[in-house]
């Protein structure tokens, strides 16, 4: 078990910045998910820690120790890939044996690992197979056991699940950490995709752009974005947006937020400027027949768990979920509720949270 520390870190190709300054501690044992869009820069962060790329810029340090110039090997850290990478002629046994052959481990040692491994991974049954024949979760459950009967000071995982289908996805997922709870080896897991991360993670590093946009526990960054970014992101439906006007209220001191024509909510105080995002999750639109804002409903998808409305306040879209199923059908208008303290408010421009 190891911290790793990131210092500004910085990787450019070329001249063009894809890393722009990385700032990030990982505790021991925690299980870190590096979240964010293709592109953002999550593989060549993950690359600079195991030392596959240098830095162009900054300090990576595992336990205290710079490790800029040591060379993967000497890293004592396990990286598994989204291709899994196992050497097809070799069995499963030999496939999870050879990064310990190689450090010259003797023979019953190397069999205890992999015999601990694989009934950790129930791969007991599988251990003279070849790759080709396991399925794709299986073929990951040994590129896991591979990195495992190391023992590495820290495991690097990147997109792992991304080959599998949906349903193998969520139950690699729930096997994955409970396999963290049973090794607590500090762990940096990447992925694009929010269900993961929301699901995984003891902390989410949200990326975009080569920056990191905010670290913290699921639920933080669900109910607390730091900004439109994150809060467009995490999240599924995905957080409304609405293009408001904002005024003062003469004689009290609230602010009226305005869609369109349509009044929204009063907000106290008086720090807003005169144009805002607004966003609202759409499990906090509550249709209410005491509601003030008048939508009209343009589809109604049932989901079986639930109901995703599609509906429309002063010419903008706006969705609705609920677990109940209402009775609505699409060119009637509703009423909704929008309550202040579910209102999360956004810069136009920048993009960056306003707090009231
Ligand atoms: P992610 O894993 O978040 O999808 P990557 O870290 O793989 O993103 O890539 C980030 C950016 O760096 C991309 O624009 C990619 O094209 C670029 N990139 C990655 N590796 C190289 C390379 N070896 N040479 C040049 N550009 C690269
Ligand atoms: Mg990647």
């Amino acid at each position: 078990m190891a911290n790793i520390d990131i210092r500004d870190v910085r990787k450019n190709y070329g001249a063009v910045p894809i890393l722009k300054g990385i700032d990030l501690s990982i505790r021991s044992g925690e299980f870190v998910v590096l979240v964010g869009p293709s592109g953002c820069g999550k593989s060549t962060l993950l690359r600079l820690i195991a030392g596959l790329e240098d830095t162009s810029q900054g300090q990576i340090l595992i336990d205290g120790t710079t490790v800029n110039d040591l060379p993967p090997k000497d890293r004592d850290i396990a990286m598994v890939f989204q291709s899994y990478a196992l050497y097809p002629h070799m069995s499963v046994r030999d496939n999870m044996s050879y990064a310990l052959k190689l450090r010259k481990k003797t023979a019953d040692f190397i069999a205890g690992a992999v015999n601990k491994a694989g009934a950790k991974l129930g791969l007991d049954a599988l251990q003279e197979r070849k790759p080709r024949q396991l399925s794709g979760g299986q073929r990951q459950r040994v590129a896991m056991g591979r990195a495992i009967v190391r023992n590495p000071k820290a495991f690097l995982f990147d997109e792992p699940l991304s080959n599998l289908d949906a349903r193998l996805r969520e139950q690699m997922r729930f096997e994955i950490r409970k396999l963290h709870r049973d090794l607590n080896a500090t762990s940096v897991y990447v992925t694009h995709d929010q269900i993961e991360a929301m699901t995984m993670a003891d902390r989410i590093v949200a990326m975009h752009g080569g920056v990191i946009q905010q670290v913290g526990a699921p639920l933080e960054l669900y109910d607390d974005p730091a900004n439109m970014f994150v809060a467009g992101f995490i999240g599924s439906p995905a957080m409304n947006f609405l293009n408001a006007d904002a005024a003062p209220v003469s004689g009290s001191d609230g602010q009226i937020v305005k869609v369109g024509d349509t009044e929204v909510a009063t907000i106290p105080g008086r720090g807003l400027p005169p144009k805002v995002v607004v966003g609202i999750r759409p499990e906090r639109v509550q249709l209410s027949a005491e509601g003030s804002v008048p939508a009209r409903v343009d589809l109604v998808e049932p989901t079986g768990l639930g109901t995703v409305a599609h509906l429309q306040i002063g010419g903008q879209d706006l969705k609705l979920f609920t677990t109940d199923r209402p009775q609505m059908s699409a060119g009637e208008t509703v009423k909704l509720r929008l309550a202040p303290g579910d209102l999360r408010l956004f810069d136009p421009d920048t993009g960056a949270r306003i707090r009231i």
